[in-house]
């Protein structure tokens, strides 16, 4: 057999945009080589066990992805079904064309990313790092002759007689160029490991120069009476058996444990997973990990690597899976997902969108059954998860209306958790459908304090998730109101029985701002009883709210100084120093202990700028002055 042919598509068009867009992942031709070598010995497997071809009873299946660094090719062999003269035309000659003709048709104007650029066009990936290639191959079926094809990818190719004597292809890459840096073991390991880490055969990585260069260095170093070495068990690079394809009932923590750590390169303990299996109406199987994510939402990144039958195809295809569970770490593999698609056409496709409900639904029972059965366990989880559950509420509202009876709420008074509904029926008598929260429960003491007298719980909501999640949970519970524990004194003065003479909130008012030469503050005297308080301040909701957002949005600290916040100076009357100062005359003494007071209500709110911490130190000092000399 003799026979040329030129390619049939003019290839000056198809490699430049081949190049365009797999240029920037050279890499991927191996996935593709190492995977076509995989399915030509998984479908020659299919045959055997299903009586149309034979194979003796120890037939070792696998793949060699072989280096040798003097000659520059890499080979890739398989010991699959092997293609026929007429087979080769088919398939490489002229499926791959037709491939690339649509490839070409539906990217040549095209400006985003086609996911993976698997027009059949896998094969010819390689001339990216190759500048010829070889394929030798023995077709399975009786009287075939093996064949070799020979092509540069530009001017055509050769046919000729194959050399292989047993059933199966090796296709030889002669490197260009940018394949030389593919020629070291380390180099082509790092990939296959990537990309072919769990495909279903066995692969092996060789280098037999280097192998015997080694044995050689080996025995140099041998000194006499040293035990012969024994010749190392070559290992596949690969795990034919990941676990999500296992059965979940035969598995332990500790594999799950084990599969993280190995995937992830994580060394802490993942909270816990899910195993997926599904089969109908689409195939999926994966594992999703609650990796720790603690309080530091903003830079917490997960990865999901999706998989389509083992073979490795990108890290978190935000279009398959849910972006919120981007969070969270695993592998996802779904064979049926059309990858040959681009990311515009995933995002439309109604198919794409089950799969991705149909993950988020997992997700939500298995936060609900653990809420449900182990709630103990649960909580402890809840720091580390709760960041991912909120913004997934925010992202998803099928997601929110499963899991909104498992969403916690950390009390700042009792130190334990309570759900929504726990606590507005604890709050029933006492304050209605408010929720009273705290952002930060060392600095808002003072007010946690002043509400838990009258029994009223608050609970800790310090994160920047929090405040979006707020505005959800208030839009979804009609009625419920969120409020910040310096948001409304005045609940916690509902049962007092004392009223608050008018006479003396004038004077109140009158006094601090006078000493504070402040006209517009607002004042109001209330009774906080013995709650160790004299002023607090009070900043309406809304308008700190809107401060918080521009906060969030614009991204710098907001200087409270730029605008003013809508804050109301609550005296509490009860307070013995505030008793006197509204007893006595006005003295410069009496204006200092106003500021000084003023000072401190505004410690409970934020921290001071550097100007304002010296005039309150200087003052601080005066007054001590003061006591002193009396
Ligand atoms: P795809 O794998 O997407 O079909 P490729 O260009 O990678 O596109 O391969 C084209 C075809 O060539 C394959 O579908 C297969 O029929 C055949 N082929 C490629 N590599 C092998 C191999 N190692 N053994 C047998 N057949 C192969």
């Amino acid at each position: 057999m003799q026979e040329q042919g030129s390619l049939s598509i003019n290839s000056e068009n198809l490699f430049p945009i081949i190049k365009k867009w797999l240029y920037s992942d050279q890499d991927i031709f191996i996935r593709e080589l190492v995977s076509n070598a995989v399915d030509a010995i998984v479908k020659f497997r299919k045959m055997v066990s299903m009586g149309d071809a034979e194979a003796s009873e120890d037939e070792q299946y696998a793949v060699h992805v072989t280096i040798d660094a003097e000659a520059e090719t890499i080979t890739v062999s398989d010991n699959g079904i092997g293609m026929t003269a007429d087979e080769v035309r088919k398939y490489i000659n002229q499926v791959a064309f037709s491939g690339a003709a649509e490839f070409l048709e539906k990217y040549k104007n095209a400006t985003e990313d086609p996911i993976i650029g698997h027009f059949g066009l896998g094969f010819y990936s390689a001339f990216m790092v190759a500048s010829q290639i070889q394929i030798n191959t023995l077709s399975y079926q009786e009287g075939a002759e093996p064949v070799l094809w020979t092509s540069d990818g530009e001017s055509g190719y050769e046919m000729t007689e194959g050399t292989r004597t047993s059933r199966g292809t090796d296709i030889i890459l002669h490197v260009n160029e940018d394949g030389r840096k593919y020629l070291t073991t380390w180099e082509l390991r790092t990939i296959l490991q990537k990309y072919c880490a769990f495909m279903p055969v066995e692969i092996y990585l060789e280098n037999p120069a280097e192998e015997a260069k080694n044995r050689e260095e080996a025995a140099k170093n041998r000194k006499e009476g040293d035990p012969e070495p024994e010749a190392p068990v070559p290992k596949p690079i690969n795990e034919i058996h990941p676990l999500w394809t296992r059965n979940a009932n035969e598995l332990k923590d500790e594999d799950y444990k084990a599969f993280y750590r190995d995937v992830f390169m994580d060394y802490r303990e993942p909270l816990f997973w899910i195993h997926l299996n599904m089969d109908y109406p689409f195939r999926l199987k994966g594992i999703l990990y609650f990796p720790k994510l603690g309080n530091e939402f903003e830079s917490a990144e997960g990865q999901v690597k999706l998989y389509c039958n083992q073979v490795f195809v990108a890290d978190n295809v935000k279009e398959v899976i849910p972006e919120f569970l981007l969070l969270l770490k695993g592998a996802i593999d779904c064979p049926d997902i059309p990858l040959n698609v681009s990311r515009s056409f995933l995002q439309n496709d109604g198919y794409v969108r089950k799969i991705s409900d149909y993950i988020t639904r997992k997700v939500a029972d298995k936060l609900k059954s653990l809420y449900n059965g182990e709630r103990e366990q649960y909580e402890k989880y809840w720091d580390d998860i709760h960041p991912f559950i909120k913004y997934g509420c925010l992202r998803n509202e099928k997601f929110y209306d499963r899991v909104k009876d498992c969403i916690l709420y950390k009390s700042a008074v009792s130190d334990h958790f309570v759900t929504m509904s726990e606590y507005l029926e604890a709050a029933k008598e006492t304050h209605e459908n408010k929720v009273f929260y705290t952002t930060d429960p060392r600095r808002q003491a003072q007010y946690i304090t002043a509400l838990s007298h009258q029994q009223i719980d608050v609970v800790i909501l310090p994160t920047t998730i929090d405040v979006p999640f707020i505005s959800l949970i208030e839009s979804k519970q009609e009625g419920v109101r969120f409020l910040r524990v310096d948001a409304d004194l005045s609940q916690a003065l509902k049962d007092s029985e004392i009223t608050v003479d008018e006479s003396l909130q004038s004077k109140a008012e009158a006094l601090f701002r006078e000493a504070l030469g402040k006209e517009d503050l607002k004042v109001r005297l209330e009774n906080l009883k013995d709650t160790g308080v004299s002023v607090l301040l009070e900043q309406s909701e809304e308008s700190r709210r809107m401060h918080d957002m521009m906060r969030m949005y614009s991204g710098v600290g907001m200087n409270w100084g730029d605008m003013p916040a809508d804050e109301t100076l609550v005296v509490n009357a009860a307070s013995p120093v505030v008793a006197r100062l509204l007893a006595a005359e006005s003295t410069d003494l009496s204006k200092k202990v106003v500021s000084e007071l003023y000072d401190l209500a505004r410690l409970s709110s934020r921290p001071f700028e550097a100007s304002e911490l010296g005039a309150f130190i200087a003052r601080s000092q005066d007054l001590l002055q003061a006591l002193l000399s009396d």
